[in-house]
């Protein structure tokens, strides 16, 4: 780098020097004195310290001089020594008085000090200051606070160290529910612990472990908590950490993280994020894929290969897309484990909930176990947001503890937004929106497979003008009626409008938007639709950029006709279920224009119990014990669902359709 900033000096400099083409010759006195009187001079600049004069030329005198015109506008001068027993000043009067005679301009005179120096200062000053004021700031940058900030510092890993003395202190205790990861991972706290215990009797320490899993689940929290426990350093970074625009960076951070971690063996190093840097690598190298972060994928892969087992470096990394990760960073030897890191059930979110409420001052009343149920979906991080919220709002009322109505209030706003009771809403579009609404409450009440309403509103939150509260099912697996169920329940809104209104509005395009996402992937992931059985055109790795079509052009149209007649089957059986119950969906209706908001009681008051007892409702009604009862009879499902092989949950599943859930009538991700 100083030969670089050498070399840019260098170049400004003689730049700043050739640029404008002044040209200064030295002439002796007899020269100097015959150019003045030849009247080719403009002004005579005078050093009276260092004894010299410079005459400035007129362009006449330039050209009599044979100075080279061509160069540009520069100063063309002559300059020479005065000689010491003449007086400067009266020998430039006499020059002026003989112009004056011949009627030529007079030459001007000024006198300075210390002429070259000050000129130095002058022409060079400017440059100086620049190198001075670039070389401060990279000095300043690259002390600067975190390590790795500064060009200096650039191929120097930005891990976070927390240890004994600036740790975080999280254990176990922190991390509420999360059973089964917390086994596996109490196992690498064992190891870091004991490691002798294990290689005594010849077993390798695994060198890695990735914690897949839904954002928010507490896998950051999960790592730390390992090394609390183990009482190690813990060395944290963030895969977009090692991104930079400088070429081999990446790769020059990762050598220098697990050098790092080397040097403070036994410790853990933990990538959060991972997918930013170990996304497979490109299969066409034509398609510009992206060379840096292979590079930084490939030093990785090096760096997990290189370390020694046993000498206590153990690699823990998170990421919510295990499926798109290279299949090289999975492989034994690598990240050797995988630990899923799911949204917490019931009876963990009753613990995660425990957790967060330890440091805030609630009523006695408060039923922790009724929040939990009422946070179906939620991950650990939105519950720790609820009760934060929670606090806040019962702060902004001044209360002395906080109660349930303020948890209902946060929960409310996490999932809709904030309440905005000031927007004006017409009679007439009031009456549409509670159609709409009431819509979606009758048909998900009146199809097998709809989630179990909470709560219907007509109050404007965030960007929805009116919302339905859903608790969700947790399903594994989603049998073709389930899917069909909920693209009836999204049509509802639409088909009450046409059915009791006579006209549709605009109110229901999210809706469509996420039924037609659901039915095309019914017939382009699942493989459901008679016409195209047990295909699948989808790509789970994320190579796929999309420019070619896995299918042809007839298969095109077979798909959309496909999702087409499976959106109108639908849309025909919603107008067929609201008209067979138009009378209670009026009553619904009704009932919300008059009061906003009713309850999954008021719908069951005018409906009827359902039909069908859905999975969310037996948990609903049994009570924590039985819940807990129920918990531990299934943990042995849960463990053969571990024994599965170790691939990430296709993301495309059915959730499809609720990748932006802003609106009424949705299933997950939460209860609206
Ligand atoms: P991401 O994938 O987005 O990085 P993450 O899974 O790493 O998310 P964390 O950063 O570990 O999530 O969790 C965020 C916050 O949520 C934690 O600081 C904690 O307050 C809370 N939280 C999450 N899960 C739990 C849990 N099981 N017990 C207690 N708190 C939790």
């Amino acid at each position: 780098m100083y030969w670089m900033y050498a070399l840019i000096a260098l170049s400004i400099l003689v730049l700043y020097y050739f640029q404008d083409g002044s040209q200064t010759r030295e002439v002796d006195w007899t020269d100097f004195e015959k150019t003045a009187m030849a009247g080719e001079v403009e002004k005579i600049v005078v050093f009276s310290e260092t004894g010299i004069a410079e005459g400035y030329l007129t362009e006449k005198g330039a050209k009599a001089l044979k100075f080279d015109t061509s160069l540009g506008n520069g100063e063309m001068k002559i300059k020479t020594i005065i000689p010491s027993s003449d007086k400067i000043q009266e020998k430039i009067d006499t020059w002026n008085a003989s112009l004056a005679g011949s009627g030529k301009p007079q030459i001007k005179v000024t006198y300075e000090k210390n002429g070259d120096l000050m000129k130095f200062v002058w022409n060079f000053g400017p440059i100086l200051l620049f190198l001075v004021l670039m070389f401060y700031m990279s000095r300043k940058m690259s002390s600067g606070p975190g390590a790795g900030g500064g060009i200096f510092n650039v191929g120097k890993s930005k891990a976070t160290v927390f240890d004994k003395n600036n740790g975080t202190n999280v254990t176990f205790k922190d991390v509420a529910g999360l059973a089964e990861a917390k086994v596996e991972i109490e196992e690498i706290v064992e190891f870091l612990k004991n490691p002798q215990k294990y290689t005594e009797l010849g077993a390798k320490i695994p060198k890695g472990a990735l914690l897949v899993g839904p954002p928010g689940t507490g896998k950051t929290l999960l790592a730390k908590a390992v090394a609390g426990e183990a009482n190690v350093p813990f060395l944290s970074m963030s895969g977009s950490d090692f991104v930079e625009m400088f070429v081999g960076v990446g790769a020059a951070r990762v050598r220098d993280l697990f050098k790092q971690a080397k040097d403070k063996a036994p410790c853990i190093v933990f990538i959060d994020e991972i997918d930013a840097v170990g996304r497979a690598r490109g299969k066409n190298p034509n398609m510009g894929s992206n060379d840096e972060r292979e590079n930084t994928l490939n030093q990785l892969l090096t760096a997990m290969d290189g370390f020694q087992t046993n000498n206590g470096v153990i690699c823990l990394a998170a990421t919510n897309r295990a499926d798109i990760l290279d299949k090289a960073l999975l492989r034994p030897g690598r990240f050797d484990r995988q630990i899923y890191v799911d949204l917490p059930e019931l009876t963990d979110r009753i613990e995660i909930f425990n957790v967060h409420l330890r440091n805030l001052k609630v009523n006695a009343k408060l039923d922790v176990e009724q929040l939990a149920r009422q946070t179906q979906g939620f991950s650990g991080a939105d519950i720790a947001n609820v009760c934060n919220e929670a606090a806040l709002i019962a702060a902004r009322e001044n209360k002395d503890s906080v109660d349930w109505n303020d948890f209902m209030h946060a929960i409310d706003r996490i999932v809709g937004g904030l309440e905005k009771k000031s927007r004006i809403i017409t009679d007439e579009e009031k009456l549409a929106i509670a159609t709409h609404e009431a819509g979606h409450a009758t048909i998900t009440w009146m199809t097998q497979y709809g989630n179990p309403l909470v709560k219907v509103t007509i109050v404007p939150r965030g960007r929805a003008l009116g919302a339905a509260w859903y608790a969700p099912e947790e399903r594994q697996i989603i049998p073709t009626q389930a899917l069909l169920d909920t693209i009836c329940g999204l049509l509802g809104g639409r088909a009450a409008e046409e059915v009791f209104l006579g006209q549709v509005g605009t109110g229901a395009s999210d809706d469509l938007e996420k039924c037609t996402k659901i039915a095309r992937s019914i017939v382009q992931v699942y493989g459901m639709s008679d016409k195209l059985p047990n295909l699948n055109y989808n790509d789970s790795t994320g190579q796929d950029m999309g420019f070619v079509r896995p299918y042809s052009e007839q298969t095109a149209l077979v798909i959309d006709q496909e999702v087409k007649r499976i959106v109108n089957e639908q849309y025909e059986r919603a107008k067929e279920i609201l008209r067979k119950y138009a009378a209670q969906h009026n009553r619904i209706r009704d009932m919300l224009v008059e009061r906003e908001v009713i309850y999954h009681d008021d719908v069951e008051e005018i409906l009827g119990k359902r039909q069908w007892k859905s999975r969310t409702d037996e948990i609903m009604e049994l009570s924590a014990a039985d819940a807990k009862r129920l918990e531990s009879s299934s943990s042995s499902d849960n463990k053969t669902k571990d024994e599965t092989p170790k691939t990430a949950p296709s993301l495309s599943g059915p959730k499809i359709a609720d990748e932006d859930d802003d609106d009424a009538g949705t299933p997950p991700p939460f209860e609206k």
